[in-house]
């Protein structure tokens, strides 16, 4: 009996930039695994229809991205409970009963990109400098808590913002206090002795403005992170590896979150090769 060919994809709109195909179809090749990742240009007022014809049709699942994250978490049979802590999904698998299954790889793909730069690197080691509190930020600030953060600095142009994440992920529990809100214009005090600073914002973003930092409180010691990829070296990691900075751009956090889905699309965890990366670097 021949194996079945098997289809997925990525849901979003607009969808055209992603590189989520080059990867999986990488990976299928690599592995000679019959099938096939698309792109499915999903408009927002089509998202139930489109995840209900997915489990019709007998694709076996989807990344999601902007703006169907939390969307299409309430369209879910079962959400992951770290997905259901962060509030948006990014991976939707469909089992072979029909059932719809959410994940959030994105912060499990964040930490591996740090520990793929630091086979070393611990939560723990210091305070933690977060500049955003979209989306990106919300997968990355609860899985450094996860790993044991005991102290985050987060800051957002829109403080509110940051304020209702503090709320929601240290009010009380195991990471009480572990947030703490600092306004915008505190950012560049407020990376006094820190071990981490991630940008989770879009300055920095082809097309966008650059990120306004100054660096000179930031222990040489401490990691420069960026979620952002075109440009894979954002002005802010140039300016951190001037300075000497190990830098960690949002790539390894794009391929790392990829691995688990393909896990459970494709059955094999597939490894990120330097051809892979390559690959994808050559198209930014
Ligand atoms: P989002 O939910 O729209 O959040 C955008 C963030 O940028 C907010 O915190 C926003 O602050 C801030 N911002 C926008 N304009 C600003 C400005 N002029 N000055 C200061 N802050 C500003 O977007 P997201 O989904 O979190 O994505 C953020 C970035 O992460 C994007 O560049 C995206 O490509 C990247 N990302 C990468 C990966 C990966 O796998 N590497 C995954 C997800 C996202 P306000 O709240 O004040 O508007």
């Amino acid at each position: 009996m021949s194996l079945p060919f098997k289809i997925a994809g990525v849901t979003g709109w607009p969808v055209a930039h992603s590189r989520s195909p080059l990867i999986h179809n990488y990976w299928l090749a690599k592995y000679g695994i019959k099938g096939a990742y698309g792109l499915f240009p999903v408009k927002p007022g089509d998202l139930e229809a489109a995840i209900k014809g997915m489990v019709a049709l007998g694709i076996v699942g989807s990344n999601v991205t902007i703006p169907h994250k939390v969307d299409a978490m309430k369209l879910m049979d079962h959400v992951d409970p770290l997905a259901k802590r962060m509030g948006a999904i990014n991976t939707i698998v469909v089992t072979p009963d029909g059932e719809l299954q959410g994940f959030n790889n994105d912060g499990y793909g964040y930490i591996q990109s740090l520990k793929d730069a630091n086979p070393h690197w611990s939560a723990t080691t210091g305070p933690i400098c977060v500049l955003g509190a979209g989306g990106a930020a919300r997968a990355i600030v609860l899985s450094l808590l996860d790993q044991g953060a005991k102290e985050i600095r987060l800051m957002n142009r829109t403080k509110g913002k940051a304020e209702a994440l503090q709320q929601e992920f240290s009010l009380d529990g195991p990471n009480q206090g572990a947030v703490q809100v600092y306004s915008w214009n505190e950012r560049h005090e407020a990376l006094d002795g820190a071990s981490l600073l991630v940008n989770t914002t879009n300055q920095g973003m082809h097309g966008q403005p650059d990120l306004e930092i100054e660096l000179d409180r930031l222990p040489l010691a401490a990691m420069v992170s960026d979620a952002i990829y075109i440009p894979l070296e954002t002005p802010l990691l140039k300016a951190a590896g001037a300075r000497g900075h190990v830098t960690v751009s949002g790539l390894g956090m794009l391929l790392n979150q990829a691995r688990p889905a393909f896990k459970a699309w494709f059955g094999v965890l597939p490894e990120i090769t330097p051809e892979l990366r390559q690959m994808i670097i050559a198209t930014l």
